[in-house]
């Protein structure tokens, strides 16, 4: 079926609908809806099937229940400097009384005459039948009402009503039929999918909740589609169509290096070794993840990247977010490139033997240099860079990937992202959705669990935590106490943790205490974290610079105060410090949650040790928007899918959309489908058309 594209309405200005004109024309466009493809996708926050609404003579008390009515009073008054507004609705059976706490918009916005859907638990109070605070939506004026039996509530729009946009919408609608469906019909059909036009049709103005339903999913899948495409054209460019370097990969540096370690590699190792291998072979560049939590043995996997780069006479580069991690990567992978040969340096802004390194890394002495993302962004020049390894611990960088690949010239290194941060897979299949993953989904045998406990902050339950400090002390093994986050103040941080070890140093006389914070030099918090490192200090007590990959195999207690402030992925970070070495460990999460949040968090953490259910369960708690800053990285904003719920749909929307452009990676055959997805994404995604 031909019709209109949403790539040409997207052009036609929304002022041109009927009855918008320029005054709400400019209320829409500062509401971001400016053109007729966003009025057609401002969607329906709900539908009330009149159907299905109580009567308020029938209304049973206590269960929540939608009632329609039109408002027959409004009064306004002020409690103690609390606004109070009450609305009477009769809806020919009886009245109802809404009440609003702090609302004195309702007075305005639910004035007499007004039909009005209300959704609330009710209650008797006097003799009356009322909700309080109930979910309020405006369905129309009298005069204006439609009568159609399944009304839509529109999100609001700055200064107009629900009625009015749906009148606005409809009128859109009408113009803009049949609207054009890009999809081959094949595809739509053998996805049981409702075609474009019906689809936007019916989630607007449905017959049933059913229809609505049908039509949510089809254009889930079609925003999804419109993702993975370009995902799917942007990993065509960078790994299919760049010219990448064909390491060999059966030369023996790999294998003896592996022979030489004191363990077998875990299954999961084994798998992502090979997945490497097989990338770094083909003749395209490698663009992989490898995702292990803490302590899963990525370092070992990196190492067998850099070596089959290197036993073909390339060189590898390792960049780390921070210098204390370039410096730990160096001092755990050193050791493994002394076992077969292999010169390796560290170049960071303190190395005092920076010329030299340079130096060697130009002139091809050095096999794998170690720093941080300064390495490849300060214009070092790399003799023959074969592959890089990328740490970017818990932070996403996008931007870093594309600069790393721009500096290379000729043959496009093999790229390897590690990162700590367990990515569930809805997120992994949308915000990573253009590399391959590997996933070390297996730990080492003998790595000892951490024994998470969750305590109130009163002097009994934290008498518990220091005996626990104590008695680990007096067999020589280490503890954190983790002090409070103070957003945006480094300087009230520090004063907290100073406070926290001067109070600490009275609970714990005989025992040795340090003190690291962000508001102490650097070389005072390198002395701190030494003879930490040493053993000669027995409780550090530190704000969260500790999080960033801090290894003290001896520690073994970790008391995390205020708990309730920290994120779970936070949480699950600073606890994973303790599985590094001997166990068994502790975990304390010392806190006082005020909100269902806080609490749902701190019991998830306590609960499991799996990083893949947390983050999942992080999804879950915060939404898909604010997880691990997602917004920041640049997803682009999702109005319908939600990628938790709709998983399923998400997964058949990859599908689909790898096959196609495998099939068509120009979109030849497909003029419909990039049209649309330049026009709907680009903007918006602006990083997955940068390459
Ligand atoms: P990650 O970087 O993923 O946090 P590491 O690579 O530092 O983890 O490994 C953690 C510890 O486990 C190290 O001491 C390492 O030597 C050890 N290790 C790695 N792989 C294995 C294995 N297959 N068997 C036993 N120990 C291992
Ligand atoms: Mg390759």
């Amino acid at each position: 079926m031909s019709g209109r594209s949403l790539a040409y309405l997207a052009e036609i200005p929304v002022d041109r609908v009927k009855g918008v004109g320029d005054r709400l024309g400019g209320k829409l466009r500062d509401a971001g809806i400016c053109s007729v493809t966003d009025l057609l996708f401002h969607f329906p926050r709900r539908h009330i099937d009149r159907s299905l609404v109580t009567s308020i003579a029938e209304v049973p008390l206590g269960r929540e229940v939608t009632v329609v009515g039109t408002v027959s009073k409004v009064t306004a008054r002020r409690v103690r400097g609390l606004s109070i507004v009450e609305v009477a609705v009769f809806d020919g059976t009886g009245y109802l009384w809404a009440v609003f706490f702090n609302q004195p918009f309702r007075e305005r916005q639910l004035g007499e005459g007004t039909e009005v859907a209300l959704s609330g638990k009710v209650e008797r109070y006097r003799g009356r039948t009322q909700m309080k605070a109930p979910v309020a939506d405006v369905l129309g004026r009298a005069a204006h009402r439609r009568t159609g039996r399944i009304v839509p509530v529109y999100p609001s729009v700055a200064g107009i009503a629900s009625w009015r946009l749906e009148q606005f919408i409809a009128n859109a609608l009408r113009r803009s039929r049949p609207v054009q469906d890009p999809l081959p019909g094949d595809m739509v059909e053998s996805l049981s999918l409702v075609d474009r036009d019906r689809a936007l049709a019916g989630i607007h103005f449905p017959e049933d909740q059913e229809e609505a339903d049908r039509a949510r999913r089809r254009l889930v899948f079609d925003e999804l589609f419109r993702l993975e495409v370009a995902l799917a054209l942007r990993k065509r460019r960078q790994v299919e169509e760049a010219e990448g370097i064909s390491h060999v990969v059966d030369a023996e540096l790999v294998g003896s290096f592996i022979e030489s370690l004191a363990f077998p590699l875990t299954g999961a190792q084994r798998r992502a070794v090979e997945e490497i291998q097989a990338d770094m072979a083909a003749p395209h560049p490698m663009h992989r993840l490898l995702q292990g939590e803490v302590g899963s043995g990525k370092t070992v996997v990196a190492m067998a990247a850099l070596l089959t780069g290197v036993q073909g006479g390339y060189q590898g580069a390792v960049m780390a977010p921070t210098e204390v991690l370039a410096e730990q990567h160096y001092f755990g992978l050193e050791p493994l490139a002394r076992l077969v040969g292999v010169r390796m340096a560290l170049l960071t802004a303190s190395s005092t033997d920076r010329e030299e390194v340079i130096e060697g890394i130009s002139g091809g002495t050095v096999d794998v240099a170690v720093g941080t993302h300064a390495l490849i962004q300060e214009g070092i020049r790399f003799a023959r860079l074969g592959v890089a390894v990328v740490d970017e611990q818990h932070r996403f960088g996008v931007y870093q990937r594309v600069q790393l690949r721009e500096k290379a010239e000729g043959p496009r290194p093999d790229l390897l992202i590690m990162t700590a941060t367990p990515i569930p897979r809805t997120l992994s299949m949308t915000l990573y959705g253009d590399l391959d993953v590997s996933v070390l989904d297996e730990m080492p045998a003998g790595c000892p669990r951490v024994e998470t406990e969750l305590i109130s902050p009163e002097p009994l339950s934290l008498e518990s935590a220091y005996s626990r400090v104590r008695e680990e002390a007096a067999q020589g093994r280490q503890s954190f106490v983790v002090c409070p986050l103070v957003e945006d103040s480094e300087k009230l941080e520090a004063a907290s943790a100073t406070a926290e070890y001067e109070r600490l140093e009275r609970v714990f006389p005989g025992l040795r205490l340090g003190l690291v914070h962000g508001q102490l030099p650097a070389d005072e918090k390198r002395a701190t974290m030494q003879r930490f490192r040493d053993g000669d200090i027995d409780v550090l007590v530190a704000t969260t610079v500790i999080e960033v990959g801090i290894d003290i195999p001896n520690a073994t207690v970790m008391i995390i105060l205020d708990a309730h402030r920290f994120g779970i992925s936070q949480l699950h970070q600073l606890r994973g410090r303790l599985s590094r070495g001997v166990g068994p460990n502790w975990c304390y999460l010392v806190g006082d949650p005020s909100t269902d949040e806080g609490r749902e968090r701190l019991s998830a953490v306590a609960s499991t040790d799996d990083g893949f259910r947390l983050a999942e369960e992080d999804l879950r708690i915060r939404g898909q928007g604010t997880v691990f800053g997602v917004r920041q990285a640049g997803l682009p904003d999702l109005r319908l899918a939600d990628i938790l719920a709709d998983f399923e749909v998400l997964t058949g929307a990859r599908r689909e959309a790898f096959a196609l452009v495998a099939a068509d990676p120009l979109l030849d055959s497909h003029p419909k489908i990039a049209e649309e997805t330049r026009a709907l994404l680009g903007d918006q995604a602006e990083w997955l058309f940068i390459s």
